[in-house]
């Protein structure tokens, strides 16, 4: 939820003066946050990208994002055909049928997301094979209705995909997904939402489990760029878990300008915006910066980013991991894909 307690005092408009899509000085600013704040509409929300920076950049943590996510299905200002959001929208509806699994509260769970369904063998190896999963349109977060306006979706089915975690009496459980953690930790608490269970990080897992079998870890003496990826915009506390599991497996994070704050979104949502043409040159000057600073492979946390960039990162002749990728080879795996 945005708050504006903070707009009036805030030097210089971060939310707009940062952001990497819109081209705005610092009083241009003022006023279209001004209009934003009274509810009106302004340029700025049909020029956003849905890169989701702006929550970050902020000072204050005020949730900018929340404000002009809530403007854009307002307004309509992404302009996107109401067909492809319909048919985006009834892709991850909860299904009515929900099954029960039969869950053991006293042991770990492991939140597949839908994407056990892009590459299974991402979620195989020793790190994941023991624990009990939940997974599939059921459990889904929704976040990614950010991406098309429509925070309505996330809010009506929030309290349906809640309701499912509680049926199986889970009480803690590892998110595969940015996304996933973000909703149960970022925006039910900036909502006033309670959560009843726990949420855990994947690089958090998958860090505690390399410090446990830290005698295993054979070093991988790598370089890699890393591709932070949109939704850790709203939880970037998690960052650091990508610098401690880089260090325990021998992989240097190496410093770049599109990393970190100034990460580049990997163009994936730009294409349902009708932006197609900012693709190829944000995608270029991404790739280019990963290989000018020595990177051998680009290494994400977002299986979408690695969907969206992979064949390219691997045309200019660098490997595509997710660092639970890494994290598994370090532990003498065998990656099958
Ligand atoms: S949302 Fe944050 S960065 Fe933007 S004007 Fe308000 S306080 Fe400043
Ligand atoms: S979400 Fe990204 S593109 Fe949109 S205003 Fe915020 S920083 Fe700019």
């Amino acid at each position: 939820m945005f708050d504006k307690s903070h707009c009036s005092e805030c030097e210089n408009i971060d939310c707009l003066t940062r952001c990497q899509w819109i081209d705005i000085d610092k009083e241009t600013a003022r006023t279209e946050m001004g209009k934003m704040i009274n509810g009106e509409d302004s340029f700025v929300l049909k020029e956003c990208v849905t890169c989701f920076a702006c929550e970050e950049y902020c000072p204050y943590d005020s949730h900018p994002f929340d404000l002009k996510t809530e403007l854009q299905e307002k307004y309509n200002s992404l302009n996107i055909d109401p067909k492809l959001i319909d048919n985006i929208i009834k892709q991850m509806e909860p299904p009515d049928d929900l099954r029960i699994k039969e869950i053991d509260p006293d042991k770990p769970v492991f939140h597949k997301c839908t994407f056990s369904r892009m590459n299974p063998e991402e979620m195989k190896g020793q790190m994941f094979e023991n624990l009990q999963y939940i997974s599939g349109r059921a459990f889904f977060c929704n976040l990614m209705y950010h991406h098309v306006a429509r925070d309505s979706v996330i809010r009506e089915r929030l309290p349906i995909v809640m309701e499912n975690i509680k049926k199986h009496g889970i009480q803690e459980f590892i998110c595969w997904h940015d996304e996933c953690y973000g909703l149960w930790t970022s925006y039910c608490q900036r909502n006033n939402i309670d959560v009843p269970f726990k949420p855990i990080h994947l690089f958090e897992y998958v860090y505690n489990y390399l410090k446990d079998h830290e005698s295993e870890i054979n070093k991988l003496n790598m370089k890699i760029a890393y591709q932070r990826n949109c939704s850790n915009r709203f939880i970037p506390e998690t960052d650091k878990w990508v610098d401690k599991i880089c260090e325990l497996i021998g992989v240097e994070r190496v410093a770049r300008e599109y990393d970190r704050e100034n990460a580049l979104c990997c163009g994936g949502p730009f294409g349902w915006l009708g932006k197609g043409n900012l693709v190829r040159p944000t995608q270029n000057k991404n790739i280019k910066d990963m290989i000018n600073n020595g990177a051998e492979a680009c290494v994400y946390n977002c299986p979408m980013c690695k969907d969206v960039l992979g064949s390219k990162v691997e045309r200019k002749g660098l490997k595509n991991y997710l660092l639970s990728d890494l994290a598994r080879m370090a532990l003498g795996e065998k990656l099958n894909y």
